[in-house]
């Protein structure tokens, strides 16, 4: 490890035949995935996803990539490669092309297709877009593309080759090793050789779950785990929540669903969206007379019906959420249906999802979820898949990109285990630039990098500093001073009127403090005190320290100062 990277500072001009490799996301944190490369005064862009906010982001809707450091500059921008279809890779791109809506967009045709509705409902005019596919090349300016089939918990994910005149750069997207997949399309470990044997200098590899010892289990392992748990549930209903992109796990839940002879009817917006992408294009495939529209399920007896849900993570306006609260339209939780909760624990989401289980089992149902069975496998490659990978590939230089820090650092240790020098394995968090010179890369400065909250309709408003004062006003509560102040007599003429909230609704409970107050501010008075402003800090002081000590609470305080 080198510098901290807080100690760096803008990097200088690009030498000439370098690539500069920026990640503006997703190197640092699980989502915002978005990479920046620069060669000969050209720009592609590789990914540009959303990270979804936590409990400490009040009011914040979604957490997009800074495009700070290249505003200035999208008219060089070449293309934006899009490797999946996934939340975390594509779902800024609306907020890119707001700014610049020609850049020309390149992804397979999954990717492309579950990407379209979002910029209509951006209202986006429809771009160039180049549909690609595993074997495909494709050069942009001085960008020679190759894309590489890679299985991953969505289809049709690509990993990127890009050739420039400074070596070549191997992106593996999110991808996992899963070999015997249910579409078959495996992760093309030939063409990871051959590009090794062609000589990779910069490998980027997925580190989500660098941390997992040996390898990911196989998608297939869960078909018989559903089949028991349907067969448990014979006279019941069954609701399987998962993520509205995850084809397969769909397939799965389809395929077992026809085997004991239920209908399906999938519920949440975004379910039914994506999945008849899918169908419409030949991903998902749903037998006759097995799928029906859910408002027609009350038409069957619940136990001829699965219901495939959104809201897998507990998020509170999804279907599943209100299931549980037992204010869905059309979907009422019985005593013992059977809830299958078919996805990952996202970090972050534990409370919100354990309150769905415990609603859920609160009217009596039975949920099954990761904890109590096999009913969801990682995307992602364990250890021992990234292994085979560095010894594969043979890389000069290794970037790993997508986790948290954590799982960068676990990532970099595999790669160095398989022989890749120290100096060569590179840890860069979001913002950080890595230029490829002469073969080898190297941390050669920081550009700007923040969180850009989208908040309702404003994008880039809200700042740390705002979220700091709504998480005050969530936990401390809220208290406003109203002093009238003679001027003349340089006396308090009026007040402290005190309103607050966040505190017990009782008229007396700030009685005590009013005569300090009075105090306070005709002691500053006669000191010659009359700026209102300095007289607002002392009525915050006052008020501040009085709620410390009978409170133990830091709200926020609003003085006012009225001049009679
Ligand atoms: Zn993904």
């Amino acid at each position: 490890m080198s510098r901290p990277h807080s100690e760096l500072s803008e990097p200088g001009p690009l030498k000439k035949n370098a690539l500069r490799v920026t990640p503006l996301g997703g190197l640092g944190d699980v989502g915002r995935n978005m990479t920046v490369f620069e060669h000969d005064g050209r720009l592609l862009i590789v990914d540009c996803g959303v990270l979804f906010p936590e409990d400490h982001h009040p009011g914040v809707d979604l957490i997009l990539p800074d495009f700070e450091s290249i505003r200035d500059r999208l008219d060089a921008v070449e293309a934006l490669v899009l490797t999946h279809g996934h939340e975390d890779h594509i779902g800024a791109t609306p907020y890119l092309l707001r700014e610049r809506q020609d850049i020309p967009l390149v992804g397979s045709q999954l990717t492309l297709a579950l990407l379209t509705p979002k910029l209509r409902e951006h209202r986006l005019k429809e771009t160039a877009q180049h549909v690609v596919k595993e074997g495909d090349r494709i050069s942009f300016g001085p960008f020679h593309l190759e894309f590489v089939a890679v299985n991953h918990s969505i289809p049709d994910a690509l990993a990127v080759a890009i050739r420039t005149g400074a070596g070549l750069v191997l992106h593996t997207g999110d991808f996992k090793m899963d070999q015997l997949p249910l579409d078959n399309r495996i992760t093309d470990l030939n063409a990871f050789a051959r590009l090794g044997d062609e000589g990779v200098d910069l490998f980027m590899v997925d580190s989500t779950n660098a941390e997992m010892p040996g390898f990911t289990v196989k998608e297939r392992e869960i078909t018989p785990v559903l089949d028991r748990v349907f067969h448990q549930s014979k006279n019941q209903r069954i609701i399987v929540a998962c993520f509205a992109s995850h084809v397969h796990r769909v397939q799965q839940v389809m395929d077992t669903a026809v085997a004991h002879k239920r209908k399906v009817a999938y519920v949440g917006r975004s379910m039914v969206r994506n999945m008849g992408v899918a169908r419409d294009l030949g991903y998902l495939n749903v037998p006759p007379n097995t799928l029906v529209d859910a408002k027609e399920l009350a038409n069957f007896p619940p136990e001829r019906t699965v219901l495939i849900s959104t809201g897998s993570q507990g998020e509170p306006l999804s279907a599943l959420s209100r299931i549980a609260q037992r204010n869905h339209n059309f979907v009422h939780i019985e005593e013992n249906d059977t809830v299958v909760l078919a996805s990952s624990l996202i970090p972050g989401n534990e409370n919100a999802v354990y309150r769905v289980i415990n609603g859920l089992s609160r009217w009596g149902a039975n949920v099954v979820h990761r904890g109590n069975a096999l009913v969801h496998v990682s995307g992602h490659a364990s250890a021992g898949e990234l292994l085979y990978c560095y010894n594969i590939v043979k890389p000069r230089n290794v970037l790993p990109v997508h986790g948290e820090i954590r799982h960068l650092r676990a990532n970099a240790d595999l790669a160095r285990a398989t022989g890749v020098p120290n100096d060569r394995v590179l840890i860069a968090e979001d913002g950080v630039v890595v230029d490829l010179a002469d073969g080898k890369a190297k941390i050669v400065g920081k550009v700007p990098c923040g969180y850009v909250f989208v908040d309702g309709s404003s994008v880039g408003d809200v700042s740390e500093t705002l979220l700091k004062d709504r998480r005050i006003l969530g936990e401390e509560g809220f208290i406003s001073v109203i002093v009238v102040v003679d001027s003349v007599s340089g006396k308090v003429a009026g007040g402290p009127e005190i309103h607050a909230r966040g505190y017990a609704e009782d008229d007396t409970v700030f009685d005590d403090i009013k005569a300090p107050i009075v105090e306070a501010i005709n002691a500053a008075l006669r000191e010659g005190v009359d700026d209102p402003y300095e007289l607002q800090q002392t009525i915050r002081r006052v008020t501040g320290r009085w709620v410390s000590n009978r409170h133990r609470r830091r709200p926020m305080i609003i003085p006012v100062v009225v001049e009679a």
